[in-house]
């Protein structure tokens, strides 16, 4: 009887204790502060940060540090990745998982950094037929691998957050994405009951803009900010949406209500209110 005792607790300790130990990594890491270099950069490259509340700030920057530790920056054609690169982009990808249960991007190990727009090689396999073309990229995305950025690209979108467009925010909302296995434009919704509405938004937008995309502007159309390139498809709708959300939120809940109202309940922050509830500023994000 003891020995049968004492294998379910051999059994139990071998569950819990990587889970426990997993646990607590997490909380350590996010326990380390940010030193003042990273602080004041944080503040730099995120204008959103300085809207947000004690807890999401500390929130945050905890998840910046667990991100900052356990992911390799590596730069390529020659690149010096920086503080200010490194910090710039665990801020954007941390960003997108405030308020949400996560363990920071678990399947990502490796972020890879370009100077500029760079040149991909693409394979296409359709039945016996393969093609292969070069294609220039702002970055990618890489179901559970790698993500790729030009940092040119990003300094670019920075420094014109009224443009909407953010390709960290692009491609981390690719990542967001993928928590649920796929690639799809539906990320994973806790609790489920929480995203409803979001496939019959989703779908009424994505149309709408596929038809804009084909015919320019369609009969009866009103504006929209949302960039063509979100009209190849669902996911790229999610990512280029989630641009908007967080770049030009004013125009976002004004133009696309319904579609902020469900961006709001998935990434529980609602920038348009934070940024307009500071009067007198000037709110570029
Ligand atoms: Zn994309």
């Amino acid at each position: 009887m003891n020995a049968f005792f004492a294998i379910i607790l051999l059994a139990l300790a071998v569950w819990l204790i990587p889970h426990f130990y997993r646990r607590w990594r997490l909380q350590y890491r996010r326990s380390q502060p940010l030193n003042p270099e990273q602080v004041q950069l944080l503040t730099e490259t995120l204008p959103i940060y300085q809207y947000l509340n004690p807890a999401q700030q500390r929130e945050l920057r905890g998840n910046i540090a667990l991100f900052l530790h356990d992911k390799e920056f590596v730069g390529c054609e020659g690149l010096q990745v920086n503080e200010k690169m490194k910090v710039a982009i665990a801020a954007h990808a941390c960003l997108l998982l405030l308020g949400r249960k996560n363990e920071c991007y678990p399947n990502l190990y490796t972020l890879l950094l370009y100077p500029d727009t760079y040149v991909a090689h693409e394979i296409r396999r359709e039945g016996y037929i393969e093609t292969s073309r070069h294609s220039a990229r702002e970055g990618e995305a890489h179901y559970r691998g790698p993500v790729v950025l030009s940092w040119g690209d990003l300094e670019e979108d920075l420094q014109f957050p009224q443009r909407g467009h953010n390709v960290a925010l692009h491609e981390f909302a690719h990542k967001v994405d993928e928590e649920d296995g796929y690639f799809d434009g539906r990320p994973l919704f806790e609790p489920s009951t929480e995203g409803a509405n979001w496939a019959e938004v989703m779908s009424q937008e994505f149309h709408r803009l596929r038809q804009r995309a084909e015919h320019r502007q369609p009969p009866g159309d009103k504006p929209s900010v949302l960039d063509l390139y979100g009209a190849q498809s669902p996911a790229e709708f999610f990512a280029v949406a989630t641009e908007s959300f967080y770049t030009i939120p004013i125009a976002m809940r004004t133009l696309h209500p319904e579609l902020y109202r469900e961006l709001s309940r998935f990434y529980r922050l609602d920038p348009a209110t934070l940024v307009s509830g500071k009067s007198g500023r000037e709110a570029n994000v």
